[in-house]
């Protein structure tokens, strides 16, 4: 059994597994490619996911920088018309989708049922964000093991190919600039293990804001050059945007790069040309910004430049050559690419997948009911949390903290009917990092205050109603059963058509002398009209009607196939006999 992590990238998603005994790989999608796109298109019919899902064709129905809409518009909706009925999608939803689509993938590769998963997310998800991966990820079917921070996947699996320690610690910078975001981490490595010092990150700073400067640039250039607003198109936009995004990339190899494209807007073809200098000027603002985070994680692990063992650069958005010179000069050396800039996040999750030990669950906490003893009196309630695996707030107790200066028997303090009611006043959070929640004793104290233990009540799914989530979950069963159907229907129509042009092709030759004059003809003409009518009204056709047009045509060719087939099986046997 394989353990899977997945790096489920605002641009594209990576899924890497750990096999015993063979090390830990990235898996190829059906189209061989690592990197699969993370959107989703909805076609009249279908849902395109990954590879298949095409901006270009549907630019209203595609969804994608999913990453983003969980952790920065997690209330985000969508009302979509599909498939005769209004769907509600949220970001939760999408996110489950992508998933799904991936663990079908790992589990083609790899040739058996995929569950146990570390997914990766960026160090500022919020409590939010973490819950609604793992809501995600369970409707996807898949067991979560953990949650881990991008950067801390990547030194993990940093961690495992460094071989050379030296007696104490080395400090290590990581830095992912991908498509959304820029994520720095300081990480101590020593001879027992790896220490994450400190995390920092710029969530509005990615590969797709150099895209957006240079589309800014050529949607004004269009405007003066071929008066064409591009922003008034979305699908012009679309395509720019893509241009835009080609250029970048041919400046991260070339001083110059052109742009062309055919029929942009208006039956107008466009043209320009851009040089990287010009290109950086225009960036310079988004360059300053990439030193902030880098700064900052220095600051708070209490690291300077001169100690650091090195400074490693993964995530594609890293590929611009001035990124590279700006943290040369400020690391004073340029930055490692020990590791595979763009799978070293996925491949860290399945490491750590590979180390981890299942059962945790998400929940929600409700604390009571209680009641206060003295109206009017200043109690407080002392909530002590600490952080899971997943980085998720987990209440440990609730203590309700009473004035108690007349009595002081704490037996009476419990959570009765009584009719005294009055609220808490204050509730005070304390965050810990431990384990287990420290224990409060529920005795009177000297200073006469009473301490007692509030009943805390766990649901699960939280961040998701029960209800929100079985209803995400059922909705995206009948979603997946509608792609297994539509699948299943190609599949049919093809075999429909694959027999059609099979038996054509032999009818006159190879089966000939097995099918009398009229079998001949009447085959044909069944032939004939099937084909015929897959190319019309029969192209578009549910299973169940592909399935019995595959039948008839059967019903009248496969007796003249097993006579055919009687003849070759007999010649075979008297060859073979002829041998012996
Ligand atoms: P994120 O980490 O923000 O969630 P992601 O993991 O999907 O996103 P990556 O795959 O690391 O992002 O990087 C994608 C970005 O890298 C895109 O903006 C893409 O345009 C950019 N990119 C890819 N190749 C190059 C290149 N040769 N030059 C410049 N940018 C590039
Ligand atoms: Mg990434």
């Amino acid at each position: 059994m394989s353990v899977v992590g997945f790096d489920v990238g605002n641009n594209t998603c990576i899924i890497a597994a750990a096999k015993p005994g063979a090390g830990i790989e990235a898996l190829l999608n059906e189209e061989s490619k690592r990197e699969i796109p993370a959107s989703i298109s909805f076609s009249e019919k279908q849902r395109l996911i990954g590879s298949s899902s095409s901006p270009l064709l549907y630019p209203s129905s595609t969804f994608s920088q999913i990453k983003q809409l969980i952790l920065a518009h997690p209330k985000y909706r969508h009302r979509l018309s599909y498939l005769n009925r209004k769907i509600t999608l949220t970001p939760t939803h999408l996110l489950a989708m992508l998933l799904s689509h991936l663990k079908i993938i790992a589990e083609r590769s790899l040739k058996s049922p995929v569950s146990d998963c570390v997914l990766s997310l960026p160090s500022y998800a919020s409590d939010l964000a973490r819950r609604s991966y793992l809501n995600a990820a369970h409707i996807a079917g898949l067991n979560p093991l953990l949650l881990i921070h991008d950067t801390t996947a990547t030194a993990l699996i940093y961690g495992i190919y460094k071989t050379d320690y030296p007696d104490d610690k080395l400090h290590v910078v990581f830095i992912d600039i991908g498509h959304s975001d820029t994520q720095v981490s300081v990480v101590a490595f020593e001879p027992g293990g790896m220490h994450v010092l400190s995390h920092a990150s710029d969530p509005l700073l990615g590969g797709r804001d150099f895209d957006q400067i240079l589309f800014k640039h050529f949607a004004e250039q269009f405007k003066d050059r071929y008066k064409i607003d591009v922003r008034s198109n979305a699908k012009a936009c679309v395509r720019l945007r893509v241009a835009c995004e080609k250029v970048k990339k041919v400046l991260s190899a070339n001083a110059e790069a052109p742009i062309s494209i055919e029929c942009l807007m208006n039956d107008k073809d466009v043209r320009g040309f851009i040089k990287r200098e010009e290109f950086e000027k225009l960036a310079s603002g988004l360059l300053e910004r990439v030193l902030v985070p880098c700064k900052k994680a220095l600051e708070d692990a209490g690291v300077g430049i001169d100690t650091l063992h090195s400074v490693e650069l993964v995530g594609s958005g890293s590929r611009i050559p001035a990124i590279v010179r700006i943290l040369t000069e400020f690391f004073g050396k340029e930055p490692g690419r020990t590791l595979n800039a763009s799978e070293s996040v996925a491949r860290g999750c399945a490491l750590q997948c590979a180390k981890q030990s299942p059962l945790f669950k998400v929940r929600r906490y409700e604390v009571g009911p209680f009641q206060t003893k003295k109206p009017g009196g200043n109690p407080k309630v002392k909530v002590r949390i600490h952080l899971n695996p997943y980085g998720i707030a987990v209440v440990g107790s609730v203590l309700l903290i009473e004035d108690d200066t007349k009595d002081t028997d704490s037996s009476e303090a419990s959570c009765s009917n009584s009719s005294n009611t009055e609220p808490a006043k204050a509730v005070e959070s304390e965050i810990s990092e431990e384990s287990e929640p420290t224990v409060v004793d529920s005795t009177t104290t000297e200073k006469l205050s009473k301490r007692l233990h509030l009943p805390v009540t766990e649901t699960a799914f939280g961040g998701m109603t029960e209800t929100g989530f079985s209803g995400t979950q059922e909705l995206e069963k009948q979603l997946a059963d509608q792609d297994k159907l539509v699948e299943q229907t190609k599949e049919k129509k093809n075999a429909l058509e694959a027999y059609v042009y099979d038996v054509r092709n032999k009818l006159f030759e190879r089966y000939r002398s097995f099918a009398t004059e009229s079998e001949r003809e009447e085959i044909s003409m069944g032939l004939q009209q099937t084909e015929e009518w897959l190319y019309s009204e029969g192209d578009d056709e549910t299973e169940t009607v592909y399935s019995h047009f595959l039948e008839d045509l059967k019903k009248l060719a496969d007796p003249v196939i097993n006579r055919y087939k009687e003849e070759a099986a007999r010649a075979q046997a008297t060859r073979k006999l002829l041998q012996t």
